[in-house]
């Protein structure tokens, strides 16, 4: 039934999630706000009396940590619609079984047009034009101005936005070229490269899609710098981390880079204020001075659509997992998935067991299903948790007991469920 389903949501989640989950018959309680470690406590426990939440819903400002989740007996999953999952203890969250999900890829597309937008703003120098008005000063030039057409865009990865990126690129007329770790199809006209350095010998316009990490620390430092084209632009909308910034400052004051959008940065304020100075980095200051150079706070995936498509993206996860156990897109546990479950079917039963990935637990897990046709089962580990599903056709109402105690029993056991 689904209306056992008891649901907090946190700090506004946009309306879109809200939806899904409440035309699924789910309580959903809505908070406009985050709340504090002890209040968090306190409210988990308060929705129902009695019964702790099922799942809770949060944006990027409510930690959820073990001392919360602990808390929390009934957890079954928590929906970050957000991108960032630091916020939630994971590693916590997945020994006890309980399921985290967030949207990765919903702000593709904003982030693709605010560099199509970029890419014009800088061959154009808008940014130094608009500035020099607003402060008085009318200042009309066309010198080392261009259109962007018949230009070269290099894409450095060629994943969700960039490949999106790729696209609308070429619809204005530019030539795209891109650079990946992996074999990627090209859209449209567009070229994969087999070298960082091709696409840095090549492109008027550099831009970076790559994620963060080791892997991609300083991915564009002085050494490639001095391969990209006299006059060519750049634009970091990925992650702070992968450009060198002291690089670039220097890069831009020799005349090499003729412009640069930067979105992204080592060291980001926690909230907004004037807090863009050279206490939180060392460069900051620098970087303000130099011309044409447009430094947004971290807004490429900010639009009305993403957080829409956010709240779609996060509430169809949880639907999917509270119904049917699937979890694919779980940032921490393993990704299993069956066809969806059919609970108009007599007899049908889906059994979900979460256990430490330890030797021997199939073999004790099908000695207590054994006695049932098992259709499908699926299972599979990240680190020491393993998630294994299987759906049996000819159980009883009555048998749900047994095999749910007898999965209990188990000393692998994390979580149980039996969906019928
Ligand atoms: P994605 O995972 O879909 O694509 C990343 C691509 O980079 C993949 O094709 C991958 O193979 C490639 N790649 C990985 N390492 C590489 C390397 N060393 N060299 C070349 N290619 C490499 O990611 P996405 O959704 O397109 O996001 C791209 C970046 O944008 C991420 O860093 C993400 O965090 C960031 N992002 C920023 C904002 C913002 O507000 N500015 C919003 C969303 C995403």
């Amino acid at each position: 039934d689904h209306s056992d389903v008891k649901i907090l949501l946190l700090e506004n989640v946009n309306q879109s999630g809200k939806d899904i989950l409440t035309a699924q018959g789910y309580q959903v309680e809505c908070l406009k706000t985050s709340l504090p470690e002890d209040q968090l406590v306190e409210k988990i426990r308060q929705v129902c009396p009695n019964e702790d939440v099922h799942v809770i819903g949060i944006r990027s400002k409510t930690k959820l940590t073990a001392k919360v989740l602990r808390e929390a007996k009934n957890l079954l999953v928590v929906g970050c619609f957000c991108i960032g999952t630091n916020q939630v203890d994971l590693d916590y969250a997945a020994h006890h079984g309980i399921a985290v999900f967030n949207s990765p890829f919903a702000n593709s597309r904003s982030v693709a047009e605010l560099v199509v937008g970029e890419i014009i703003s800088l061959a154009r120098q808008l940014g130094d034009r608009s500035n020099e008005l607003h402060a008085g000063t009318w200042n009309k030039v066309s010198s080392k101005c261009w259109e962007i057409r018949g230009k070269t865009l290099g894409i450095i990865g060629y994943g969700h936005i960039g490949s999106q990126l790729s696209v609308l690129a070429e619809a204005m007329g530019m030539n795209v070229i891109y650079y990946d770790v992996v074999n990627l199809m090209a859209l449209g006209t567009a070229n994969q490269v087999p070298t960082l350095n091709d696409l840095l010998n090549q492109a008027d316009f550099i831009t970076l899609h790559v994620p963060g990490g080791d892997d991609t620390a300083n991915m564009i430092s002085t050494a490639q710098f001095e391969q990209m084209k006299t006059g060519s632009y750049l634009i970091n909308a990925s992650r702070g981390t992968v450009v060198d910034i002291p690089a670039l400052i220097k890069a831009m004051r020799t005349g090499k880079i003729a412009g640069a959008a930067i979105d992204v940065y080592p060291n980001e304020p926690v909230a907004n204020g004037p807090y863009f100075n050279s206490e939180l980095n060392t460069w900051a200051e620098d970087l303000r001075t130099l011309s044409n150079i447009i430094l947004t706070p971290h807004i490429g995936g900010s639009t009305e659509e993403a957080q829409r498509a956010i709240g779609v993206e996060v509430g169809d996860a949880l639907v999917r997992y509270i119904n049917q156990g699937i979890t694919l897109g779980s940032v921490n546990l393993p990704e299993v998935s069956l066809r969806a479950l059919t609970l108009e079917e007599p007899n049908y039963a889906r059994v979900i067991y979460i256990h430490h990935n330890v030797p021997g637990v199939l073999r004790k897990v099908n000695e207590i299903l054994g006695d049932h046709n098992v259709e499908k089962q699926l299972s599979d580990s990240r680190g020491d948790v393993a998630y294994l599903m299987a759906d049996i056709n000819d159980v009883k109402a009555s048998e749900i007991k047994d095999i749910t105690d007898s999965l209990n029993s188990l000393s692998s056991r994390i979580m149980t469920r039996v969906l019928f």
